[in-house]
């Protein structure tokens, strides 16, 4: 398409200063602060973000808004074509987009590469949009009358996503999107947009993605507060902890906008004395050190369930386990631990710890290292829990911070998990069909696994998050996207 200014821009001292991707082109933002985006495996700058505010969103949208009009009237069928291309051009840069979310997220090339397949799966469950854009019509409701349901684009979609998925979260929503025949700005993290960046690049050499359908637009709460009261945004898809889900949601909502926003979470994972030692220790500790606890399906909390010698027996296994797993570098391969994000966030989790210490938990695994080679890496750690309604049992930590609990009997465990506020994930592991039945009958949450620690619906399901772990109505894809991404219009005509 255009290859104005090439992305990103070097500054005098070599970092690159990120552009925004507006009607087809880079452009510099308008504001001039900007933010340092770190690899959190070696403290390096890996690039500058600029903090863009009103200017630099007005014209974003405006682009969109432009570019509305035509992109609604291209076929369906041409918009799922563009689609296809999209997901070769992703699939082509697998290796590449992976790499470039260790880089910046901090990650196992592993998980990153598993990231970047979820977001190619959306690209694909999207690819059928004209299936499942069909609307409904029923003949002769009276005589000579006839009733039609068609669906139609909202028009401006706004995305603002988190830091913990920076390719597969935009990917939920940028191909449903525009698939439906919305246009779309992206508000990337502020903390890891590089996997943005490079999304751009790849759309911007796709010829059946016209110049405006979708932009890129840098920046961190001005920027979003900027897409919340834009006159020209219809829609809001948002990602990120619950307490800026609810604020997404309530000032959009005021502004008179369509808005789901995904919040934060703190899932219980269920340990029955029947479990499968081995599948149960892998479950626990890939869900809640994996990505270094940075998932809002992370398992944090373990409910041990039986007599105490059970529950002292799934203790110990699950500690040992844990005692092997190694923390460093993501693109280092014999890592299963990454660090977190910032070296500050890092520090929180540790005051965290503290805090626990102080309202009464025991300290089984301490990963505390002083930081690692970056200042940004936290081990495995495990706290054993007394009071129930502690803030390291009750409140969403995201971070490698396992709490445990112990409860007699699974009635206990359901009860459990289910005054928990959040309702996004819930796991057994359990080797009785009984068990695992009740339990996804009455457990209160939107994403449950039976012997499967990361309870991760594929992209034909809806990201299924309940209670204060979702503001709003329809979820992240599956049939949730084209409800959220369409306007139902039903005619009734007479011709006879
Ligand atoms: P975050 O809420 O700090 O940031 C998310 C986005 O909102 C970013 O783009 C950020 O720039 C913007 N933002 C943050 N605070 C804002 C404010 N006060 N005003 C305006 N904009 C603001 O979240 P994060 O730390 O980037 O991501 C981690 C959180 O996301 C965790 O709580 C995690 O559970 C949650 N999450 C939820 C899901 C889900 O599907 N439910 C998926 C992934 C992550």
């Amino acid at each position: 398409m255009t290859d104005s200014l090439a992305p990103p821009q070097p500054t005098a001292h070599g970092t690159p200063l990120l552009a925004n991707y507006i009607d087809g082109a880079w452009r510099a933002a308008d504001a001039q602060d900007t933010l340092e985006d770190r690899n959190p495996a070696t403290g390096e700058v890996v690039a500058l973000v600029p903090l863009s505010g009103g200017a630099d969103v007005d014209a974003a949208v405006g682009a969109a808004r432009r570019a509305l009009g035509a992109w609604r009237q291209t076929s369906p069928l041409k918009r799922a074509r563009a689609l296809f291309a999209l997901r070769d051009a992703l699939e082509a840069h697998r290796d590449e987009l992976a790499a470039l979310v260790t880089r910046d997220m901090g990650k196992t090339l592993a998980d990153a590469h598993a990231e970047v397949g979820r977001g190619i799966e959306s690209v694909e469950a999207a690819s059928a949009m004209p299936h499942l854009l069909k609307g409904e019509s029923l003949a002769e409701v009276a005589q000579g009358l006839d009733v039609q349901m068609i669906r139609q684009p909202v028009g401006v979609v706004a995305a603002i996503t988190p830091f913990n998925f920076p390719a597969m979260i935009p990917l939920w929503f940028l191909p449903y999107a525009i698939g439906a025949g919305n246009t779309f700005v992206l508000k990337p993290s502020e903390q890891d947009p590089l996997t943005s960046q490079r999304l751009m690049e790849l759309i911007d050499a796709i010829e059946q993605i016209p110049p405006g359908v979708v932009n890129l637009v840098h920046g961190a709460h001005e920027a979003v507060d900027a897409l919340l009261d834009h006159p020209g945004v219809d829609a809001i898809s948002f990602v990120g902890s619950a307490r800026t889900a609810r604020y997404v949601h309530a000032r959009g909502a005021q502004q008179g906008k369509r808005v789901q926003a995904l919040g934060g979470a703190k899932n219980s994972i269920v340990v029955m004395p029947d479990a499968d030692r081995r599948l149960m220790v892998e479950g626990v500790l890939g869900s809640a050190f994996g990505a270094a606890g940075q998932r809002c399906l992370a398992g944090s909390v373990a409910v041990l369930v039986g007599t105490p010698a059970q529950q002292d027996e799934l203790r110990d296994a699950i500690v040992a386990g844990a005692r092997r797993l190694r923390t460093g570098d993501g693109a280092d391969p014999g890592t299963d631990v990454c660090p977190v994000v910032t070296v500050a966030q890092r520090e929180r989790l540790e005051l965290e710890i503290e805090r626990a210490v102080r309202e009464g938990a025991q300290i089984l695994l301490d990963g505390r290292v002083g930081g690692g080679s970056a200042g940004a890496e936290l081990a495995p750690t495990i706290l054993h829990c007394a009071p129930e309604d502690s803030r390291v049992l009750r409140e969403e930590l995201f971070g490698p911070i396992l709490a445990l609990t112990r409860v007699a009997d699974l009635d206990a465990a359901i009860r459990w998990a289910n005054r928990s506020p959040y309702g996004n994930a819930a796991m057994i592991f359990t080797a009785s069909g009984a068990a695992a039945r009740r339990f996804r009958l009455d457990v209160e949450a939107g994403m449950v696994g039976v012997n499967v620690g990361v309870a991760a619906p594929i992209a034909w399901f809806p990201f299924a998050g309940w209670k204060a772990s979702m503001e709003g109505d329809l979820h992240a894809n599956g049939r949730d996207a084209i409800e959220f991404y369409t306007r139902r219009k039903v005619v009734t005509s007479r011709w006879g």
